[in-house]
């Protein structure tokens, strides 16, 4: 079995949690320790925060790594980061375990696989994760679907897909110009419209779920963004992929593959 949750998602946090019978992992943890522990006893799929053998970085934004360090030193779990992710936040991470992490690597029996993105951090990453025959994507925050993403995203069984924003509640927003830009900039994030391209651009045979990521609580809702990619799912008849709007207040299981 080879489970796939999401601990919180969105602008005030993100993080996931994956698990096998071996190995238990989290990428990124942007929520307090207390908050992770918490949320992580919440799903009963017997996964203590003790058990965890690593903890994956995707980018240095605080919304995805406050509390790496904190629970890296308490619970002594590894945590892995590509070079000049860990430059930027470095006094973070102190008297931490840490592993370098290049294109390909496993913990335990999970393989990993990174690849770049664009995003405004200095080294982000999107993750292919592989157990058995199975293959996970996860691109949560990502500018711009370059044909790099779509090849790596291509025949997965799972996806994580940011949806930040819907294009109009985004413009009628008071935020500044320069911040609307920056959001729908290549370094930016993926509106709902974006994830559904992106989805259309990949091989699709072998996918079952999609969770929606890093939804903006002011200039998108879970409604619209599991109703944009619903919508595309059932002009392609693939009604049978299952879609989460992964949530912020709440963690929720993505799905369970079996080996
Ligand atoms: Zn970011
Ligand atoms: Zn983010």
């Amino acid at each position: 079995m080879f489970s796939i949750c999401s601990l919180t998602s969105g602008s005030a946090g993100n993080s996931l949690y994956i698990k096998n019978t071996k190995a238990s992992v989290l990428i990124d943890c942007g929520l307090s320790g207390i908050e992770i522990e918490r949320r992580l006893n919440a799903l009963s799929l017997n996964c203590a925060i003790e058990k965890i053998n690593g903890i994956i970085i995707t980018h240095e934004h605080s919304d995805h790594c406050s509390s790496a360090g904190i629970l890296a030193r308490r619970y002594s779990i590894p945590v892995y980061i590509r070079e000049q992710t860990l430059s930027k936040i470095f006094d973070k991470l102190t008297n931490c375990e840490i592993k370098i992490i290049e294109k390909y690597f496993n913990i335990e029996n999970l393989e990993f696989e990174t690849f770049s993105v664009t995003h405004d951090a200095v080294d982000p990453i999107g993750l292919i994760v592989k157990f058995c025959e199975k293959k996970i994507g996860i691109v949560t925050d990502i500018g711009f679907a370059t044909q790099l993403v779509i090849d790596k995203l291509s025949g997965v069984d799972g996806l994580i897909i940011e949806s930040n924003y819907d294009d109009k509640l985004l413009m009628q927003s008071d935020r500044p110009l320069n911040v609307k830009q920056r959001i729908k900039s290549r370094f930016g994030h993926l509106s709902n419209n974006d994830a559904v391209k992106l989805v259309d651009c990949i091989d699709k045979t072998n996918l079952k779920f999609i969770g929606l990521f890093h939804i903006s609580s002011e200039h998108n809702n879970y409604e619209l963004a599991y109703n944009t990619m619903k919508k595309y799912l059932e002009e392609k008849k693939m009604e049978y992929v299952q879609i989460t709007a992964c949530r912020q207040d709440i963690p929720l299981l993505l799905a369970n593959l079996e080996n």
